[in-house]
């Protein structure tokens, strides 16, 4: 049965149609190391996870990508204030999330990078935009400069007055002296006193944001990917920037099949957010509840669709974890039994409608109510990645 996604280009849910028959290639934009899990980033995370299970079980031979942005502005800024070495500091934080998945049974990427491991490939790409005409130097910065690509904006579909907005609360800086035009964005910035820098042939800095992930795409999977996922707040300017840079890299091949992006997740009304001092963390959620019932909430919310948090909702979950773990210790440990094809095919049908988790979900609760066919749950269990 063939998978069906959203495609934001487009708009449209798409035939997903792999680069190469039988391999999948994915990137998903990770964490900036600077502060603890809350249930935003185990909302994204673990979706990929589902979807990255979903595709092995699909047959898909998958690697997965996902990168630690280990050097930008909030971690020299933040390390500073904590007073600790900027690596060291991204370690820590790199390790509580790497620990925090880990317990919701989240499994590791094929490669989980640093940024500042692909630096090479990073001045690789921006020598050739020079090169080439796609970038300038000014002020000791590197920019892109975006009017060299008419494209810029095929993925938000953002006018440029809008891009502009958005630019300013994002920390884009439209005014930048250094810049030809607003919206033109930085590929290498010039060493400031007393920050990490790395010597190049267009002077010593360090990376902007949005090369660093088309550097790690390129180095681990190469010029094309499948599947190129992260939260909606990605799209612009840096999954906008990413697809303008890498595609002038490559000679306008198309960067990227399918992009995919999680909603947003709320708490009192809110978006979540360190700012607004709503952040639920996953390592205090843990001290309540199960794996699974995390889980089991997060999977209960369509990856698209914006959702607020309710603790409720996680009492639910639990019921079903334990109803879960009971019907599966029917099957023992090693599996007994084959799985039925009929309610394997409904589940497939499911999910190869855009990942429609609740509705999976929803497939699974009844098979658990009814506690039956425990050789069928436990595989679709094993597929959402449940603890089993
Ligand atoms: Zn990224």
């Amino acid at each position: 049965m063939t998978l069906n996604i959203f495609n934001p280009a487009s708009r449209k849910v798409e035939e997903f149609r792999p680069l190469d028959d039988e391999k999948v290639r994915i990137y998903v934009c990770g964490i900036t190391p600077y502060d603890t899990t809350h249930l935003g980033h185990a909302f994204t995370y673990i979706f990929f996870d589902a979807l990255v299970r979903y595709l092995d079980f699909k047959g898909f031979d998958v690697t997965y990508t996902q990168n630690v942005t280990d050097i930008d502005d909030d971690i020299l800024r933040k390390s500073k204030e904590a007073g600790v070495d900027w690596r060291e500091f991204g370690e820590r934080w790199t390790s509580v999330y790497l620990r925090d998945m880990g317990r919701l049974n989240a499994i590791r990427p094929t490669h989980y990078v640093k940024a500042t491991g692909s630096i090479k490939t990073m001045v690789r790409i921006i020598s050739r935009l020079l090169e080439n005409g796609f970038a300038y130097r000014s002020g000791g910065n590197v920019y892109f400069e975006v009017k060299k690509f008419p494209d810029y904006g095929k993925l938000s579909h953002f006018n440029r007055k809008q891009m502009e907005l958005l630019l300013r609360e994002r920390g884009g800086n439209p005014d930048d002296p250094n810049k030809r035009s607003g919206l033109d964005f930085i590929l290498w910035q010039r060493q400031e006193r007393g920050e990490p820098s790395w010597p190049t042939p267009f002077g010593r800095g360090r990376p902007g944001w949005h090369i660093e992930c088309s550097a790690m795409i390129n180095k681990y999977l190469g010029d094309q990917i499948d599947i190129h996922g992260g939260g909606r707040d990605l799209i612009f300017p840096h999954h906008e920037s990413e697809i303008a840079q890498s595609e002038s890299f490559t000679g306008r091949k198309p960067f990227v099949r399918h992009f995919m992006h999680t909603a947003m997740v709320m708490y009192m009304g809110e978006k979540m957010s360190k700012s607004l001092g709503n952040l639920v963390l996953v390592s205090d959620l843990l001290e309540k509840h199960s794996p699974n019932a995390i889980r089991w909430m997060l999977l209960s919310h369509h990856y698209r669709t914006i959702w607020e948090y309710d603790p409720e909702e996680l009492d639910k979950g639990e019921a079903y974890a334990k109803k879960l773990d009971k019907a599966i210790a029917k099957t023992g440990r090693a599996g007994s039994g084959a799985a039925d094809p009929s309610l394997l095919g409904r589940f497939t049908a499911v999910m190869d409608n855009d990942l429609d988790t609740p509705r999976a979900l929803g497939m699974l609760g009844t098979l658990v109510d009814e506690g039956k066919d425990a050789a069928t749950i436990r595989k679709i269990a094993l597929t959402l990645g449940f603890v089993v």
